[in-house]
This record gives C-alpha cells, structure tokens and sequence, in this order.
C-alpha cells in the first residue's frame, strides 16, 4: 500500500445514497439542519447495530477476560479535573484546519501547524466538552459536562467492576456509548460530528506486560475490521510521533481508513501507562489498586486503551462496501456488505402482486423475519426491486413465483454473483443461515438445483 493510493468513491455519491435511501439524514432537516449532528434513518439504525453487535461480540461476548458497561453520559465534574480535559479551559487556541491538531495559540513562533503545516484557525478561549447545568440553578457550582469520551467511566468503575467479578490482571472493561465534543472544525459527513457515539475498550494489565498487550490490540482490532470486509488496501496502522502523543499517552497508533477525503483515523491504539487510576486516585483520595498475589504488593495497572468511533466504523464500511458494475447490461450500484453488517439480511419478492403470490410470500416473510431483519417488496419488476436491494446491501433476495406453487420451490439471488439457486421452501431458512455465514452459494439442500449463473465467480 502506498500513500497514493486513490479513494474508489467520492463524498458526494455516500451522502447521497445514505440520504436517499434512508441511512443518515441531517439533524433537524426541516428546520435547516443543524450543524455536525445527523440522524441515522430505517436502514442507518441497522448498519449501526450490527456495527455495535460485531464489536461486542468480538471483544466481550467470545472472551472471558473482557466485561460490559454502561456509565453514565453526565460525571462528577471532577472527574475531567483529574482527566486532564479541564485543562486548557482559559488558553487560548488554536486548531489546524488540516490534521485538527490544537496548540495554545501563545506557544507558537509562526503561522502554520507545528505538525503538518496547514493553515490554523484563529486563536480562542477553548475547551472542547459541552458544558450544562444540573438542578434549577444555573450557577457556577451546578456545572455538568457532557462526556467528550466514554472512557473516563470505566476507569472510575476500575474498583467495583474489580470487587464484583473478581477479574484477575490482565482483563478489560468494554463499552459502547454517547461521546460530545464542541469541536472548531467539523465536515466530512459523519466523520467528524460534534455528537457522536464511541466502542471503547480500557485493558488493565500488569506494569511490565504493557507492551505485549498494546501490540496484541493493536493487530487484534486491526483484524477485526478485515474480518468483516474492509480491503486491505484500504487500511493502515500509523505510529504517533513524540510530539502528538496525548498527555496520557505512552504509545499510540491510529488504524487510519482511507476515506474520500484520505487516510484519516478510524481508531486509535494507546498505551495509557498508569496515568489515569493515578489521576483518579489523587483526586478522589479513593484508592484504585490491584492486589498482585505473585508479588504480594499493590500494583496500578498499566491501561491499553483501543478506542474506535461507531459512525467512522459506518462511513468506512459504507465506503468499502460501495462498488458500481454492470447487471444485465444496465449500470447497478450495489453495497457489498459483510452480510454481519447488512441492515436487511433477506428480502422477500413475489414476482406479481398476485395475492395467489402475495399470500405464500408473506407467509414466507413472517417466518423469516424471526429470524433476521427480513425485507418485503412487490412494487415495479423484479429487475428494479433486486436493483434496490443491491443498493442497500441485502446479500440475499428470496423470489416467490408461480412455479413456486406447484413445486414448492424458491428461488434465491445472491447480491454479490447475481447468481441464484432454487431450493425447497422447506429447506429455505437453513438455507439462508447457511449462506449467510458465509457458505458458498452452489453448495445445494437435498432438492436444491443451480437455477442461473450470471457470469462467472466474480473476482470482488
Ligand atoms: P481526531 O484526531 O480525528 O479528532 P481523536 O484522536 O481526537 O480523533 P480519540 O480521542 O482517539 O479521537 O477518539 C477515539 C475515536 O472516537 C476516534 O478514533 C474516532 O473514531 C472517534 N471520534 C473522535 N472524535 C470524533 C468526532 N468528532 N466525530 C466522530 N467520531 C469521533
């Protein structure tokens, strides 16, 4: 892979398809929208919780040294005291347009970022975290923040989620939620919003083991990205340089994804050291230890931290998954999701609205719908309706016709090939959850046949 590598779509054309068809609108939309937040449609809502579901399952559900939570958006104010967010709150600063790097406007000799020389915005009174008030008071000592990242709740919960499970070192705390950031420079679509929702990770481990435990994350969440159909050209790890090491930060790569706009970051890996429990321990005067039976003493963990972004994670796998080709001589778009990621897994079409079609079909559609997001459409030809279920990524549509009443037989198209089967209605849901983690097409249930092959296996 080489940095000139060229994205395969532009901005306009996701937008543009995540609009029209119901992924992601603008927030708002009909009092103009407001800026930097959207709202995710019928099939976004979908593409985003089987984001969410792939990652837990991945990094809690199939392990046994990983645990759950859900803290809470609002923190004792104190909390970002220790974090360290609350610093900064009267310098003035200023951001870089290009890598979105910020610097105290004073420490600056010259006009351009210290980074990567792109063009810096004016200087400011700044702080990133949106802030409220609790109780009917707005005064000073009411002030709330909205969280700007979900990881401060997992190191707060260190002691009770310790005591309760009775984890041994190493083990980590997942969670997946709501994260605000009153960021200056916005754009790109869902890549950077100032409402925004987060799947991270806090891994607690012994001091002297943190680089074996950073290196394993690192290449642990980089597969998983592959795993559901990222191309491996599309993505890369990039270390942190010394100077854009976070405060906390020991270590740090991104897994950088590349967007329309170019390789930007999709997640990050940071070796956190012991800063944050030794934070939260000198501001609470709450002791946030482990007590090392080898050792017998004491010990703050270390932290790795792999922190990745749920709406980057549905603009990457959205760019990766479009793909444009020819289908029966016309021009088709089709996203070419992982079948764990398409928001509609089948799609059931009755060739005519027929209710002599329509009433086997919707029979068909009710028992398929318990167990997969099931699609129902009987609307124009059966060219348009696969058409439609190509551009929103459903790898399998289930055609009813009038053959299919005397045989008891239907037929299944595969998104990707365009190449169908015709199985048994009886055989049908095995079929499909078969299919659907991953068995090839052509291998038949008793009564299957090839019914037509399009072309020949394609090379995507
Ligand atoms: P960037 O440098 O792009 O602003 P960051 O380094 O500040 O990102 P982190 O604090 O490491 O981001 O947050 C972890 C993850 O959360 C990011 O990799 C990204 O996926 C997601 N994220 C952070 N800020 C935003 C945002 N404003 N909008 C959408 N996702 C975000």
């Amino acid at each position: 892979m080489t940095e000139q590598a060229q994205p395969k779509v532009n901005m306009e054309k996701i937008v543009s398809l995540c609009q029209r068809r119901g992924f992601i609108f603008p927030s708002s939309e009909i009092y103009g929208g407001l800026s930097s937040c959207w709202d995710y449609g019928p099939l976004g809502v979908e593409l985003k919780r089987n984001i969410k579901q792939a990652w837990w399952r991945a990094v809690v559900q199939e392990r046994d040294d990983m645990v759950g939570l859900d803290a809470s958006i609002l923190m004792h104010p104190q909390t970002w005291e220790a974090s360290g967010h609350l610093e900064g709150f009267a310098d003035p600063l200023v951001e870089c347009k290009n890598c979105h790097l910020r610097w105290r406007g004073d420490d600056l000799n010259n006009e351009t970022c210290p980074s990567c020389g792109g063009e810096l915005t004016e200087p400011r009174m700044f702080n990133l975290m949106f802030k409220t008030f609790m109780g009917p008071v707005e005064e000073e000592a009411s002030v709330v923040y909205l969280r700007p990242e979900t990881a401060q709740g997992m190191f707060v919960n260190f002691q009770n989620v310790l005591n309760t499970t009775r984890k041994r070192l190493p083990f980590g705390i997942a969670q997946i939620g709501k994260a605000f950031r009153n960021e200056i420079t916005t754009g790109n679509f869902i890549f950077r919003s100032r409402e925004f929702e987060q799947m991270e990770i806090e891994y607690f481990v012994k001091p002297d083991t943190d680089k074996e435990w950073f290196d394993y994350w690192l290449e642990e969440r980089f597969n998983w990205y592959v795993k559901l159909g990222i191309k491996k050209d599309n993505i890369k790890l990039r270390q942190h340089m010394k100077r854009e090491l976070a405060h906390y930060a020991k270590e740090c790569y991104d897994i950088d994804y590349l967007f329309p706009m170019g390789w930007a970051e999709l997640e990050g890996v940071a070796n956190r050291s012991d800063f944050d429990l030794t934070q939260h321990t000198k501001h609470s005067g709450k002791t946030l230890s482990y007590f090392d039976e080898e050792s017998k003493e004491h010990i703050t963990p270390y932290i790795i931290e792999p922190s990745a972004g749920v709406d980057r994670s549905a603009l990457a796998f959205l760019c990766d998954a479009y793909d444009e080709d020819i289908a029966e001589g016309e021009p088709r778009a089709v996203l070419r999701f992982h079948p764990d990621l398409a928001p509609i897994k089948v799609a059931i079409l009755p060739l005519s609205r027929k209710e002599k079609l329509a009433t086997p079909a919707k029979q068909i559609y009710a028992d398929l719908r318990q167990c997969w997001m099931t699609g129902y459409d009987e609307a124009q030809s059966i060219g348009r309706r696969y058409r439609r279920q190509d551009e929103i990524g459903t790898p399998f549509s289930v055609t009813i016709d009038f053959q299919s009443l005397e045989d008891e037989q239907v037929t299944i198209r595969e998104r990707d090939s365009m190449n169908q089967i015709r199985v048994p209605i009886k055989e049908l849901k095995t079929t499909l959850a078969a299919k659907l983690s991953g068995e090839d097409l052509f291998v038949l249930p008793p009564g299957g046949k090839v019914w037509k092959v399009e072309k020949e296996e394609s090379s995507s």
